[in-house]
């Protein structure tokens, strides 16, 4: 049971994990901090967290647990400025997409203190944003990934872990280096295929006409693409190498699909489909 928690960033993630933990009952009381007065008060409206931290200095001299939910590419100012206020109780953890470049920014904003920091990615969301579209079962049922290294406290990553399972969630571990290569595939190069296609579409001649003949493949395929902007351009700049190389590997498979389609070659394109269909029917049976 953790007794005072700290949420910076009551967001989509940071809201849901506090109304994971309220509901779980495994957090006495619950605090914001952010950028916005009117987005925390809201957040209290809402029952998400019991209070506003005003300061940093507050949040951290209060605070068992810091959870860091804020985009990517916020996480080093707010490490920097936490750093001077930490003791030795604190664990501070996060939620961030992209695992190195945070891991990075806490080791040289941390020093001595970053034994106590456990990086966290869980791996559950929604298109929508912000505190209102927070909810308490967000985690239940999915996967968090923390990527401690070595220097990692066991107690600071044994109460991480454990506040993940009371939100409903199953932990697994991996190296931050493999956690973002693994990552670049499975979450971000379909974010970015989705972003495309709906760009695309748009600024095509008769876009008009394309979307009113959408249909449900088209939605499904797009859906993501109505995902935050901030945090994607924040992914895109930190995951940078992983994502180029994934995006690579796409081009090279789009560049045979062309290919085989101007050269009428439908042995290529039925073992591909068939090769497709399988994978994805094995994922439909897996879930
Ligand atoms: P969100 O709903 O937009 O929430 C982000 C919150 O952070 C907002 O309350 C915002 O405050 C606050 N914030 C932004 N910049 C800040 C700063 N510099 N200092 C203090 N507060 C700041 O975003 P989210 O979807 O919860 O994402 C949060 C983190 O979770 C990101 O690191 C993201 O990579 C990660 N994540 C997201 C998903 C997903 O599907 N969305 C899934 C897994 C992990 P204001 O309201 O005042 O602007």
């Amino acid at each position: 049971m953790i007794n005072k928690l700290c949420i910076i960033g009551v967001g989509l993630i940071g809201g849901s994990l506090a109304r994971a933990l309220r509901a779980a009952g495994h957090v006495h009381e619950v605090s914001g901090y952010g950028r916005s007065i009117a987005n925390l008060q809201r957040a209290v409206e809402l029952g998400v967290i019991d209070r506003v931290e005003v300061s940093l200095a507050d949040a951290a001299r209060l605070a068992d647990v810091i959870v860091l939910a804020v985009p990517v590419g916020g996480m080093a100012e707010i490490l920097q400025q936490l750093a001077p206020l930490l003791t030795d109780q604190v664990i501070v953890t996060d939620v961030g997409s992209v695992k190195g470049a945070v891991v990075a920014a806490a080791r040289a904003a941390l020093g001595a203190r970053f034994p106590h920091f456990v990086p966290g990615h869980p791996i559950a969301g929604r298109e929508q944003s912000g505190v209102a579209a927070s909810v308490p079962d967000l985690f239940r049922h999915r996967r968090v990934i923390l990527t401690p290294g070595t220097e990692t406290d066991s107690t600071a990553l044994a109460r991480v872990r454990t506040m993940w399972e009371a939100a409903g969630a199953e932990t697994i571990e991996l190296t931050a280096e493999d956690h973002d290569r693994i990552l670049a595939v499975s979450s971000h190069l379909p974010q970015m295929l989705a972003t495309c296609l709906m760009d695309l579409v748009v600024r095509h001649d008769d876009h008009r006409a394309i979307l009113d003949c959408a249909a449900g493949g088209f939605r499904d395929v797009t859906r993501i693409a109505g995902s935050d902007p901030v945090m994607w351009r924040d992914i895109c700049l930190t995951n940078r190498d992983a994502m180029v190389n994934a995006l690579r590997q796409y081009h090279a498979e789009l560049r045979d699909l062309i290919s085989a389609v101007e050269k009428g070659d439908g042995e290529w394109l039925l073992a591909t489909f068939s090769r497709a269909k399988h994978a994805r029917d094995g994922l439909n049976k897996k879930n």
